[in-house]
């Protein structure tokens, strides 16, 4: 009895874990077209000053128009992108298209206050040996004014812990080519403040795990206070993820927190829409 129950409890994992390879199999295979097909797109998030609510930036975030799935989120495939390798030529995509817009808005935009873009980077791509002569390389061929747009990347703890002295130098190479760098999801890898002391970093962005019970929870609260006070000790710009009401905006910002991104003030949204934004702030939806 417990044995064949047992047996039957087996072969239903084994059912899944084929499926499960099957499905990552697809995916590749799917993935590989879908570059060529052009079935990316970028979507953007706003990210506005804490004080003003004024949009000061933006975040690239990568979606894929599946002919047949529709719309589909990034936590979808980037896992298989990136165990297949297939996250670089898609990364680089990413930075391209993302270097084509900066270029377009940086013309568009007529306030004193450069826009910020910025964009994901993963482990594997910030291992990429080539990656810094392909920034190079289109920060040339889409030149933008500094003075118009701040182009960043996000990184993860995680990412930059994987090989800590060639992820330095790395940053410091995008750095030098006026690139800002960002550690995204902040407070939920394992990095030591050692190290981030030594990182070449700009930017920290406060995991939404952070922001989800703020208003409730004054252990949260305590921890914000904190990470804040320490990246500007560190004369780092301290960004809040995931923020989705109008009460943990107040309490972030009576926290000294600088910038703002969440559902509160937009959701990702396909280029034109933001590009209405960014032509007439005063319309913006503020609830997304
Ligand atoms: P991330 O970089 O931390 O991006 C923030 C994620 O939080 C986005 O999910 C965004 O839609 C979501 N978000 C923003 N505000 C809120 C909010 O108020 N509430 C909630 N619940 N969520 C919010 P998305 O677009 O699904 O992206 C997920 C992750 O996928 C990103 O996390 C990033 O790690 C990765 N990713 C996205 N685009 C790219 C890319 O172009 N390249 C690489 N390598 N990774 C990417
Ligand atoms: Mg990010
Ligand atoms: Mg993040
Ligand atoms: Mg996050």
């Amino acid at each position: 009895e417990a044995k064949s129950a047992g047996r039957a409890h087996y072969q239903l994992f084994d059912e899944q874990m084929q499926m499960q390879v099957a499905t990552q199999l697809r995916i590749e295979n799917e993935l590989h077209r879908a570059l060529e097909r052009k079935e990316f797109r970028l979507f953007f998030q706003p990210i506005v000053a804490a004080a003003t609510g004024q949009l000061v930036s933006v975040e690239a975030l990568l979606r894929w128009q599946h002919p047949v799935q529709g719309l589909l989120s990034p936590v979808e495939f980037i896992p298989v992108a990136e165990e297949t390798g297939l996250i670089v030529p898609i990364g680089t995509w990413v930075i391209e298209e993302s270097c084509r817009l900066a270029q377009h808005w940086g013309l568009l935009r007529d306030t004193n206050l450069p826009l910020g873009v910025s964009v994901n980077l993963s482990p594997r791509q910030l291992l990429q040996s080539d990656l810094v002569d392909t920034v190079s390389r289109l920060f040339r061929t889409y030149s933008f004014d500094p003075g118009c747009i701040e182009f960043s990347f996000e990184v993860t703890e995680t990412a930059v812990m994987t090989d800590p002295e060639a992820a330095a130098m790395t940053l410091q190479a995008l750095r030098d080519l006026g690139a800002r760098i960002a550690i995204d999801d902040f407070g939920t890898g394992y990095s030591s403040l050692a190290y981030l002391k030594q990182f070449p970093v700009d930017k920290l962005k406060i995991d939404r795990s952070f922001v989800m019970g703020i208003s409730e929870s004054e252990l949260d609260q305590a921890i914000v206070r904190t990470v804040t006070g320490l990246g500007h000790a560190m004369q780092m710009v301290v960004i809040a993820e995931g923020v989705e009401t109008a009460e943990q905006a107040r309490i972030l910002q009576s926290l000294d927190v600088d910038l703002l991104q969440g559902y509160f003030y937009g959701r990702p949204q396909p280029e034109e829409q933001l590009e209405a934004l960014l032509l007439n702030p005063n319309q913006a939806d503020r609830a997304g």
